[in-house]
């Protein structure tokens, strides 16, 4: 009998996971991926439409382009997972799976920061972004406030990378010397794997005169006082807020029990949950490595290589590696890279790259290439 895998979510790890499982099975797999977006959208395309360098129309990736051999994608919304029976309920059906495969990502979590809403004042969901894009030109003086309010979140750099780029912003647009921006941080530094890649970006933060507050996470947003409340009770000034919520799983994972203090439990090297045949990749599993998509990717080429060598009857010996590159925009179009290692030694350890012109083809060579491959464009 054919296995039936039952992928919930196509972002990068179940886009990756699916494909994969395709280019090994061909035409004879049975692999059913569930998404309820209309259209994928890289996380750093958000900032490119925030900050008005592409258009929302041309980042989205329609998923009816997403066409492989053997893989059917249906755009429901999983309202429910049985991971004893791994049965998964949607708003249109039942499905049930041999292997089941989480993969929905983050969400976002206001209830615990108030002032903060989804879609106005923050610019990691889709709709934030492109909001914020009309938002930005309306702000021509006084503070601006980049704030995460709880760790972690994905791309670590992205707060750093968002500072940066609204300076470039308001220098263009002749505003930068009336403007104040303050980027506030629960972590200790701006990329904590790599000290290097830190010191650089804190020198980038002293040339352009943007205040950081590491250490630090934002309480609430009163828009009314147009002050911002840390998570130490100071008060900062803000007419315009960039926000990052706090991450976690999404509610429908934590119905299972499969969360603790938010993300999935799992065995960081091999993705599999407690419960047989299910596992958890990408943002929402606990690996301990960073949420980010090339990491996510990273998760779902673990579990591929092992459920593939399972259906060979070979052993799966594939362990997740906690590795990735990650690019980092340092604003006036230049853009680095560190390469972060969490699981190789005994402490996390991040290599970084000076900004040049390679990286910036590279950056773009590394969206270019997943959009061909996932998408065949
Ligand atoms: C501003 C910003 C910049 C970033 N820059 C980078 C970068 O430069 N490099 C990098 O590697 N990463 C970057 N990231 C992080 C990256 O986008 C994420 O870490 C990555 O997308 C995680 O992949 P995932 O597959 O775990 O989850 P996601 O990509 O979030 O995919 C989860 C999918 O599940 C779907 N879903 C959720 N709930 C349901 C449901 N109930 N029913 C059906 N479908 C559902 C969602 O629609 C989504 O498509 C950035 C993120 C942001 C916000």
């Amino acid at each position: 009998m054919v296995a039936r895998f039952l992928i919930l979510g196509a972002g990068f790890a179940g886009l990756e996971l699916s494909t994969l499982l395709s280019e090994a099975l061909g035409d004879s797999a049975a692999i059913t991926v569930i998404e309820e977006a209309e259209a994928f959208v890289f996380g750093y395309s958000k900032l490119d439409v925030m900050f008005g360098r592409a258009t929302a129309a041309s980042v989205k990736l329609p998923y009816r382009a997403f066409v492989k051999p053997g893989v059917v994608l249906r755009r429901e919304t999983v309202t429910a997972i049985d991971p004893v029976a791994r049965r998964v309920m949607t708003n249109v059906g039942t499905h049930d799976a041999d292997v089941l495969v989480i993969a929905l990502g983050a969400t976002y979590d206001v209830s615990t920061t108030p002032g903060i809403t989804l879609g106005q004042n923050e610019f990691y969901s889709v709709p934030g972004a492109f909001h914020l894009r009309d938002v930005l030109p309306t702000f021509i003086r006084g503070h601006a406030v980049i704030g995460v309010c709880g760790a972690p979140y994905k791309c670590p750099p992205a707060p750093s990378e968002c500072a940066l780029l609204l300076h470039d912003y308001l220098l263009t647009r002749g505003m930068r010397s009336d403007c104040h921006i303050t980027l506030v941080n629960p972590l200790p530094s701006p990329v904590p794997p790599s000290p290097e890649t830190s010191k650089a970006l804190i020198a980038a933060f002293a040339e352009r005169n943007i205040e950081y507050i590491p250490n630090r996470r934002v309480a609430s947003v009163d828009a009314s006082r147009k002050v911002v409340a840390l998570d130490d009770g100071r008060e900062l000034p803000c007419e315009l807020f960039l926000g990052v919520p706090k991450h976690r799983a999404p509610d429908v994972v934590i119905a299972t029990g499969m969360t603790e203090n938010g993300w999935v439990t799992i065995d960081p090297r091999t993705l599999e949950t407690k419960f047989p045949g299910v596992y958890a990749v990408g943002d929402l599993a606990n690996t301990g490595a960073p949420k980010a998509g090339v990491f996510a990717e990273g998760t779902a080429r673990t579990v591929a290589a092992n459920l593939i060598a399972m259906l060979r009857q070979q052993e799966p010996i594939a362990k997740y590696p906690g590795a990735g590159s990650c690019y980092i925009e340092f604003g006036a179009n230049r853009i680095a890279r560190v390469d972060v290692d969490f699981f190789s030694g005994p402490k996390p350890t991040g290599m970084f790259h000076e900004p040049s012109e390679e990286l910036r083809v590279a950056k773009e060579q590394f969206g270019s290439s997943r959009r061909a491959r996932w998408f065949g464009h």
